[in-house]
């Protein structure tokens, strides 16, 4: 089964190159920011302690993130592989999910989007969501503009920010993204399972050259 794993700072624009991925390729699109945040729906003591983790910028714990994501893994059927957006996010998960790795012999592509400071922070500011269907937007990129303000362009609902989108905790999440997540460049080009590709171009232009490196796996 194809395994790939995306790696980015945050505002990079992972999530909306996996959705892209995942069409193209049938591959599932399995964020650990998604998981976590349906499970926040419960409203119970574990949900309103990660959403206190979450807003702050850091990292939930690993306990946590691995459960959800073995109970999601364990469900996968009927698909050419799956993709992970945000996972892992420090070299602790990345040694345990190795060992899933190798026990299912997943076929492992890593790509990592790299993006300067200065325009995340940017990006950042820019971003929305849709509520209803999904879609994600950036008014600071051409490709990514809704086509009327706030407005979702697929189903007309208005666009909202997600919690955590707001200059104070972006630094933290950049922060813990350089402590804890950046480490993985190293550690997955030292097993040569690493890609990079610059994520300052277009949105079409960054999903070709990351379809290049999948087409080049998909042959191998
Ligand atoms: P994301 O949607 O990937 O930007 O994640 C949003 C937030 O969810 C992060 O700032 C973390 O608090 C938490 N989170 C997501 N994935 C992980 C992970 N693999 N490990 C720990 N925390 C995570």
């Amino acid at each position: 089964m194809k395994n790939i794993i995306l790696i980015a700072p945050p505002a990079a624009g992972k999530g909306t190159q996996a959705k892209l991925l995942c069409d193209k390729y049938n591959l599932v699109h399995i964020s650990t920011g998604d998981l976590l945040r349906s499970a926040l729906n419960n409203n119970d003591s574990l949900s309103l302690k990660i959403k206190e983790i979450m807003s702050s910028g850091k990292l939930v714990s690993d306990d946590i993130v691995l459960d959800l994501l073995f109970n999601k893994l364990e469900k996968l059927e009927n698909t050419n592989g799956f993709i992970l957006d945000g996972f892992p996010r420090n070299i602790n998960q990345a040694k345990l999910y190795l060992d899933l790795v190798n026990k299912f012999n997943y076929d492992l592509k890593v790509i990592y989007i790299n993006v300067p400071l200065n325009v995340l922070q940017n990006r950042i500011l820019g971003r929305s969501f849709c509520l209803n269907c999904g879609n994600s937007y950036n008014e600071f990129i051409d490709d990514l503009k809704p086509k009327v303000d706030g407005v979702c362009d697929k189903c007309g609902t208005t666009l909202i920010k997600r919690e955590d989108d707001n200059v104070q905790t972006f630094e933290k999440r950049y922060d813990e993204y350089i402590k804890e997540t950046y480490p993985l460049i190293e550690f997955f080009d030292n097993i040569n399972v690493l890609n990079e590709v610059s994520g300052e171009d277009t949105v079409s232009e960054i999903f070709s050259k990351i379809s290049a490196i999948i087409d080049g796996c998909l042959n191998d």
